[in-house]
């Protein structure tokens, strides 16, 4: 048969350069020895989760310890799954969390070197290749229609057979030339196929950079590598970008591993050397007590719009994802509580080989335990970020008053007391935590333990001589006072030792008088929550607690 005629039938571009002037358009990155080139390669299908935020992080800090290179390369092959707006919605999302690409799709940067970044719009470079295979006898067009791979799919599956494209079941690859340009002739429209040259009874030994040593079966399956649009699939532009843009290491997820032998098929017959790979576990977690992967239907957390919209403290994310990551990352942080994640010597040996665990609950204890570091004023702005893009409009006119909210956040956050609170754990609970404190949204739950005379009584008694320029002891003093004059032990030491005398204690009248400032029978302290109030407010919230 005359391949290179029946490759320029099916390929007739003639915009398509030689082979080696593609290669001379992408000349080798001038990089240190040992640096590595990374990517993250999404589809632009809008949904960006936290399985990308981890491949990311794992790529950025390789690329970034190792003096190398981490780059965007948007696979939009597949049209249907395009969504406006979701590249820029992935590079807004990651430098969130501080996840910043060096080129790429949308980077302005001038390392951009090696693009077109879109896959879209690099159309003749795999055309290029692909009609390359054709003429060497390694690809072939395949007129199989839908109906047809069907049928052949179910009757592989009723013989128990592995389903595919492959031996006796690769219809097309045996066409003479005659057959092909009849079909041609009759407009029938054709993939191209790779023609394997695999043997499923050879076995590979491959070295994952997580995973260790794996033995993979030789690849047999003639493979799409152009649909019928020209458009490539994934398995060849993977390969063929890889290659280009001179990637060293392809960290992506395990659900490619089953693809391995066609991409290290591919990787041979095109000539390219071939990158380390790195096959990164899925993200778990334990529901009703059973194991499970993240889904995208059931488990809002594994978007990462919802970190953003949560209000999570983006440095807590990621220094949560990197004790998943890297198993040596806790120990080094408790050596190490001051120093910059950054600083940590990132390792893709130290990556877990199988299913890593994602815990919300230990994600929020990172999360509190890290805004417990920052000053209320940092508290502020961190809130405020979160108030003027997720927050309501009453958020938005609190949070106008920023003196205010830092003497609030001075007192729930312990911040220059004894002891540091750790109560806030993401921006959306720390700004409801503050509600109260404003009239329009406070929302008082008059809970009260005691009957309305002793109620009224206590608060009338208190109200009658608050004086706003009380200190903390001289305002307790009044408290006491309010208590004995209710029947209530001013010490709670006399009402340990008789408590059938009293009504109750000391803490039973504060906390009618929390109850009816703060609306709630737990607050941070009451006298410094009623002088930030202010004299007005606390007295009219007095008024309106009585039942
Ligand atoms: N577009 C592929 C995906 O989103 C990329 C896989 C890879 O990193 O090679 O899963």
């Amino acid at each position: 048969m005359d391949l290179k005629k029946l490759a320029s039938t099916l390929i007739p571009d003639d915009n398509l350069l030689p082979l080696e002037e593609y290669e001379k358009a992408y000349p080798e990155r001038q990089l240190e020895k040992g640096a590595e080139v990374t990517r993250l390669a999404p589809s632009p299908t809008g949904f960006i989760h936290l399985g990308n935020l981890y491949s990311a992080l794992a790529d950025e800090r390789i690329a970034h310890t190792t003096g190398g290179i981490f780059y965007l390369r948007i696979e939009d092959t597949d049209l249907k799954r395009k969504v406006d707006g979701a590249v820029e919605s992935v590079i807004r999302s990651l430098d969130y969390f501080g996840v910043n690409f060096d080129e790429g799709a949308e980077i302005d940067s001038p390392l951009n070197k090696y693009g077109p970044y879109y896959q879209r719009q690099r159309a003749s470079i795999y055309r290029a290749y692909a009609k390359d295979l054709i003429e060497r006898g390694l690809a072939y067009p395949c007129f199989c229609t839908e109906d047809e791979l069907n049928a052949v799919r179910e009757e592989q599956t009723n013989n128990k057979e592995i389903t595919g494209y492959y031996g006796k079941y690769a219809k097309c690859r045996n066409l003479s030339e005659e057959q092909i340009y009849a079909n041609l002739k009759a407009g029938k429209p054709f993939v191209i196929r790779l023609k394997s040259q695999g043997d499923t009874s050879n076995k590979i030994t491959f070295r994952d950079a997580i995973k260790g040593d794996i033995t993979v079966t030789e690849n047999d399956q003639d493979v799409v590598i152009l649909k019928s649009d020209g458009i490539p699939t994934y398995h060849f532009a993977h390969a063929i970008d890889d290659h280009f843009m001179h990637t060293t290491l392809v960290i992506r997820g395990e659900e490619w591993l089953s693809s391995l032998p066609i991409h290290l098929e591919l990787f041979k017959v095109l000539g390219f050397q071939l990158p380390k790979y790195g096959h990164t576990c899925s993200l778990m977690k334990v529901d009703n007590g059973v194991k499970r992967k993240l889904s995208k239907r059931k488990d809002p957390e594994l978007s990462l719009d919802y970190y953003r919209s949560a209000g999570y403290y983006p440095k807590a994310v990621v220094k949560y994802l990197m004790t998943i990551l890297n198993s040596n990352f806790e120990e080094w942080e408790r050596k190490n509580p001051q120093a910059d994640y950054r600083d940590f010597k990132f390792s893709i040996g130290k990556m877990g080989k199988s299913g890593a665990l994602f815990d919300i609950d230990k994600l929020n204890d990172i999360s509190k335990a890290e805004l417990s570091t920052l000053s209320a004023e940092q508290t502020y702005d961190f809130l405020n970020g979160w108030v003027r893009e997720f927050g309501t409009d009453k958020d938005r006119q609190h949070f106008a008053d920023g003196q205010y909210i830092i003497k609030i956040l001075n007192l729930i956050c312990g911040i220059g007391g004894k002891k540091r609170r750790k109560d806030i754990v993401r921006a959306e609970s720390g700004v409801r935590m503050i509600d109260y404190f404003f009239d329009d949204t406070f929302t008082p739950d008059y809970c009260y333990r005691f009957d309305k005379a002793t109620v009224n009584s206590v608060i009338d008694g208190f109200a009658a001589v608050y004086d706003e320029a009380d200190d903390n002891s001289a305002w307790f003093a009044k408290v006491k006072r309010i208590a004995a004059q209710n029947g209530f032990a001013a010490e709670m030491s006399d009402y340990k030792t008789a408590p059938e005398n009293y009504k109750g204690s000391v803490a039973d009248v504060a906390e009618i008088l929390r109850i009816a400032v703060t609306g709630m029978p737990n607050s941070p302290d009451l006298c410094t929550v009623m002088g930030i109030l202010g004299k007005d407010r606390t007295l009219a919230r007095l008024s309106a607690g009585k039942r």
